[in-house]
C-alpha cells in the first residue's frame, strides 16, 4: 500500500481554524482529499470541487455533548460565614 503524497498548498487558509499554510492536499484513489496539520480539520473534494467534510473531522465528533453521568454529580456545601461570626 502507497502512503498518498501529501503536498501543502501555500496561501491555503483552513476553513475550520483559519489558519494559513497547514492545508494538505492528497490523492485517496484519485479524490483530492484536504487536511490540516493545525486542528486535524479534513475534507474531500467531490466532482464540482465542492468540499465535502470527511467523517474523520473531529471538530464535528467533539462538539457533540457528552451525556452526563448522573453518578457523578457533586454537592457542594458553602458555609455561610456569617453564620460563624460569634458576637462580640
Ligand atoms: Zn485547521
Amino acid at each position: 500500500m502507497n502512503q498518498p503524497v501529501k503536498r501543502f498548498i501555500a496561501g491555503a487558509v483552513c476553513p475550520a481554524c483559519s489558519t494559513m499554510d497547514t492545508i494538505r492536499m492528497f490523492d485517496v484513489d484519485g479524490v483530492p482529499h484536504r487536511d490540516c496539520v493545525e486542528c486535524g480539520y479534513a475534507d474531500t473534494l467531490d466532482e464540482r470541487g465542492n468540499a465535502v467534510p470527511s467523517e474523520l473531522t473531529t471538530r464535528v465528533n467533539a462538539a457533540k455533548p457528552k451525556p452526563a453521568k448522573p453518578t457523578t454529580q457533586t454537592v457542594q456545601f458553602f458555609p455561610n460565614p456569617r453564620l460563624k461570626k460569634k458576637p462580640e
